[in-house]
């Protein structure tokens, strides 16, 4: 695919190029089956949305996506994950080497008790990355994160001092230092204004042409203007216990997901009938 061609023209190919995979994929909390058989390909340098109502799996099934998962007490992943063709969860496979190739960005912007520099260095120190100049690779993670400008003269400052939207977008930066293949989103706008919300969804645009992203949100017009394609959760009560468990319903491109839904249950979730 050639990217340049296609951010121009917004081509999106009919079957995702997967760089990210699930295959009938199962998350319990104990006993408990928060998501059941999901089966989605994720495109290289393509954004997905994945939307649903409340509690029906979909920051469960992110986190499983880099074994965030492993740090959630009692919770555990079944069938298959894959990053460019490799189980995630494979025997020899590092956690942590997996959570550096795929980035998380939270919902609420959490950057460290450290300088806004300190916080872009932190992973690449921690990580033992080889590094020829850290200054260099701290204004490449901001300039790519569209806050340098805004920070330049003030890395050594506090990054508390940042507004809600400046920390988020902070947070992308420090994801981005570790060079990660494919960033996940945790309702990265859920506690920012409009305008702050519009700053991160362009610079998502932005970061497709280098980055594959995922994004939960419950925005669904969000989900409408970044996303180029969308995954509809819901949640089903399962047929043994009862317990409500998140399946996915539809997933295509987004503008078909929105405009000609094929599921009875996205086109009521969508046109707010539900959830
Ligand atoms: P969504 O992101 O779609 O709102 P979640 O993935 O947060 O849904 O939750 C899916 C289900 O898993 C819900 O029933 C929720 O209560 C449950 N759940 C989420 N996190 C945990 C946890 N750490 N322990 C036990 N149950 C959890």
């Amino acid at each position: 695919m050639h990217l340049a061609a296609r951010a121009s023209s917004s081509y999106l190919p009919d079957e995702p190029r997967g760089i990210l995979q699930c295959e009938n994929v199962d998350v319990y909390y104990g006993a408990f089956r928060a998501v059941t058989g999901v089966d989605l390909k994720f495109g290289l340098h393509e954004i997905t949305a994945l939307i649903g109502p409340s509690g029906c799996g979909k920051s469960t099934l992110l986190r499983s996506l880099n074994r965030m998962n492993d740090l959630v007490d009692g919770a555990r992943v079944e069938g298959l994950v894959t990053f460019e063709g490799e189980d995630i969860y494979g025997k020899r496979v590092d956690p942590i080497e997996v959570r550096r190739r795929i980035g998380m960005v939270f919902q609420k912007p959490n950057p460290f008790p450290k300088s806004i520099y300190d916080n872009i260095a932190y992973g690449p120190r921690v990580t033992g990355m080889r590094v020829s100049s850290m200054d260099d690779l701290v204004e490449e993670a901001l300039t790519k994160a569209a806050l340098w400008n805004e920070v330049k003269d003030k890395l050594k400052q506090s990054a508390f001092g940042l507004s809600g939207g400046q920390q988020q977008r902070l947070c992308i930066a420090r994801t981005i230092a570790t060079k990660p293949d494919i960033i996940l989103m945790d309702e990265p706008c859920s506690a920012l204004d409009p305008i702050a919300t519009t700053k991160i969804e362009d610079l998502m645009h932005q970061l497709r042409e280098e980055y594959t992203i995922v994004i939960v949100t419950h925005n669904m017009q969000q989900a409408a203007r970044v996303a180029d394609r969308t995954a509809f959760f819901t949640a089903l009560a399962d047929e043994t216990t009862g317990d409500r468990t998140g399946v996915l319903v539809e997933y295509g491109k987004t503008l078909q997901i929105f405009e000609n839904p094929a599921d009875k249950r996205t086109e009521d979730y969508i046109s707010g009938r539900f959830g």
